[in-house]
């Protein structure tokens, strides 16, 4: 689950680390007011949506040569002219997609006098099993496109949760840095208080571009994005509230409330599968068979006919939908019981377009018996290659 840049920084805050003051707003006049309790001169009008890049991104209904997401502002009304053409438009940078995201939310902070940005995140290492804490002197940039052309700048410093954080890991981190003396302190300090917030809350990824180094000589968080493991998120209420649904996929969300794993992809054929690893297997061989997935979608072991139905009917929101291959291994489900479902599906949503099923488990004949007497265009498969090619085929067909 993501969280919006005011909303991370509340949350670090708590931690003691250092963040400039800002306050969140709906509307041109809440922004004004945030606006008004800041001390100035300099204000910063900030887009409030799950994409980074905001800085650079544009807005699709104000033309090329309109500033970007993140605004300087220099007086009170240069905040309001900015909220003004930010909030309701829809801002595109290289995260959101084509289509954008409307901004409907703005953060209004007060402006820094930057000396030198840089990047630091932490995330949880599959491959190590750890936390690594990745720095780097380029700072403000886009870290793939660091990690692509200079490696050489980025330091990846790794701390076993077993050991916790130590001195030597912060000293680490502003040796890479380049901090020395009262700055190094504080990267030293900062670097534990994430540290800290980061296994607190039960973060997947905490990325800080920019940290800065203000004129004055202070260590600040200007931007950060945050992340959390959505199975921990049980004993994280607080953080669980913060969560924004319009920022997320409408069938993402609805397949949440019926405890779907389902993501969205780009491809024709929309796949009904039981079990993250059949579902990945699936998607490999509709591949192999030259089409491509229109989703990732899990329905989990017990799945219902309620769940089914929900399934299909997520399914079909997506217009790109040609085709679907429901493939379900009948381990602790029977097959029968699976086929009913899926045939009072098809029939609760008037399916329009192709279905191939493979079902094998407990109960394969009764099931293939009640698809084969329901009286509806179920084409049946016996193995995963055989209901790939189906339902290329019936794609093709229907074309
Ligand atoms: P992003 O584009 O979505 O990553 O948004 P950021 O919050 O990182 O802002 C983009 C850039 O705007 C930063 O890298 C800074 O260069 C600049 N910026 C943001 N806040 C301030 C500020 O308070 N003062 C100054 N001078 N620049 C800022
Ligand atoms: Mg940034």
């Amino acid at each position: 689950m993501n969280i919006h840049e005011y909303q991370a920084k509340e949350l670090l805050a708590k931690y003691g680390i250092g963040i400039p003051a800002g306050h969140a707003a709906l509307t041109v006049e809440e922004a004004v007011e945030g606006a008004k309790k800041l001390p100035g001169p300099l204000y910063v009008v900030k887009a409030q949506i799950h994409a980074g890049g905001r800085g650079k991104g544009k807005f699709k209904e104000l033309g090329p040569d309109a500033k970007g997401g993140v605004r300087l502002a220099k007086s009170i009304e240069e905040v309001e002219a900015s909220a003004k053409e930010m909030l309701g438009n829809t801002l595109v940078t290289i995260q959101t997609g084509d289509e954008g995201k409307q901004v409907n939310r703005l953060y209004v902070t007060d402006g820094v006098d930057i000396a030198q940005e840089y990047y630091l995140s932490m995330l949880v290492d599959r491959a190590t099993g750890r936390v690594a804490m990745i720095v780097s002197t380029e700072g403000g940039m886009d870290i793939e496109e660091v990690a692509h052309s200079t490696p050489e700048k980025i330091t990846t410093i790794t701390i076993d949760p077993a050991q916790g954080f130590m001195p030597h890991h912060g000293r680490a981190a502003a040796f890479a840095l380049e901090l020395t003396g009262d700055l190094g302190k504080q990267c030293q300090k900062l670097t534990k208080q994430l540290y800290t917030a980061f296994m607190d809350l039960d973060c997947e990824m905490l990325e800080i571009n920019p940290l800065v180094e203000t004129d004055d000589g202070q260590l600040l968080v200007l931007d950060t994005k945050m992340s959390f493991d959505g199975n921990a998120l049980f004993r994280h209420k607080d953080v669980e509230a913060l969560r924004d649904v319009t920022e997320e996929d409408p069938a993402e969300v609805e397949a949440s409330e019926y405890d779907l794993a389902y993501i969205k992809l780009d491809g024709n054929i929309g796949c009904m599968v039981n079990g993250a690893g059949l579902a990945m297997a699936t998607m490999d061989i509709i591949k192999l068979n030259g089409a491509f997935p229109a989703n990732f979608l899990d329905v989990g072991g017990g799945a219902t006919t309620e769940k089914v139905t929900a399934a299909f009917k997520i399914i079909l929101k997506d217009p790109a939908v040609e085709g679907i291959l429901v493939n379900i291994f009948g381990g602790i489900m029977k097959c029968d019981v699976i086929a009913n479902g899926i045939v009072q599906a098809a029939k609760d949503v008037n399916l329009s377009v192709p279905l191939v099923v493979r079902l094998e488990g407990t109960n394969v004949q009764q099931g293939k018996d009640i698809l084969e007497n329901s009286g509806l265009p179920i084409v049946s498969a016996d193995d995963l290659g055989d209901a790939a090619r189906k339902i290329v085929a019936e794609v093709k067909k229907a074309a």
